[in-house]
């Protein structure tokens, strides 16, 4: 039970990554609230794990505000924060429009600025750090591979999650006086609903040779390396950016 207690917020809940983040918190102790868009899935998945579920498009910068708070007294209390939801689009370069561009970077790194707001505010108004270096609160994003591997055809995307990665080093440095730790996840490939229709099996058997162990990676692998960031075996961990990718380096 290394989360035994924790009040989590995971953005992005209802699927995929984030829903096995969800269950494997619970299995190990949290209360989760999980913020989506999905109501219907993300009502269910809280359901089953004694949670709640918060509906909200990350886009919105006041509904993501008011869904974080909601979230927050729901569960009376934060400990841990983790932005996972994510989208990924695809378009050549040359031809990027900026109305393109702005729709990742607003769910992709601009919902993690603000969810980080209202959750930090909250963590440090619980309780101040009794000693130096205590850890009162934890971040913990979901950035990709491609925020360091990049990726053609999908500039915005990449773009995005470095933006994530740099985020969540200045977390880590602005906010690590008052006790909070910030870090991210690089996943490699998973096979989720993120791509699904955009992949062919060509995709899928050469994406699994990128990897020394020869395959892709499972939703539970990445959610094991969260609970990890979110449990206080990793307090003295803050700023890095962890590749959960089976050793990949590059696309
Ligand atoms: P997914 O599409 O299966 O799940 C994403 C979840 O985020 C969904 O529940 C979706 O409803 C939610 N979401 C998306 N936009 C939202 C919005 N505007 N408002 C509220 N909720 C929203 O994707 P996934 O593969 O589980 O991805 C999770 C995270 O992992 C993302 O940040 C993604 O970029 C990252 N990632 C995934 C892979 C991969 O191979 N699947 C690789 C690297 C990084």
């Amino acid at each position: 039970m290394r989360l035994a207690g924790k009040r989590v917020v995971v953005t992005g809940g209802a699927r995929g990554i984030g829903a096995a983040m969800v269950r494997t918190f619970a299995a190990e102790g949290a209360v989760v609230a999980v913020l989506d868009r999905l109501a219907e899935e993300a009502g269910k998945l809280a359901a089953e794990v004694g949670g709640h579920a918060v509906e909200v498009d990350l886009a919105d910068v006041a509904a993501t505000r008011q869904a974080t708070t909601t979230a927050i007294d729901a569960l009376g209390g934060i400990d841990v924060l983790v932005n996972n939801a994510g989208i990924l689009r695809f378009a050549s370069l040359l031809d990027l429009e900026p109305h393109e561009w702005d729709e990742v970077f607003a769910v992709n790194v601009r919902a993690m600025l603000v969810t980080t707001q209202v959750a930090v505010t909250a963590m440090v108004a619980q309780r101040a750090p009794s000693f130096p270096g205590e850890v009162v609160g934890k971040v913990v994003n979901t950035a990709s591979m491609g925020g360091k591997a990049g990726g053609a055809g999908q500039a915005h995307y990449a773009a995005s999650k470095a933006a994530v990665i740099g985020l969540t080093r200045a977390t880590a440095e602005e906010l690590g006086p008052l006790g909070i730790t910030a870090t991210c996840l690089c996943p490699g490939y998973v096979l989720t609903e993120m791509g699904a229709g955009t992949r062919t099996a060509a995709d899928v058997a050469r994406w699994a040779t990128k990897s020394p162990l020869g395959r892709l990676g499972e939703p539970e692998d990445v959610a094991r390396v969260a609970l990890f960031l979110a449990s206080s075996d990793s307090d003295y961990l803050t700023g890095d950016a962890l590749n959960v990718a089976g050793g990949m380096v590059t696309h």
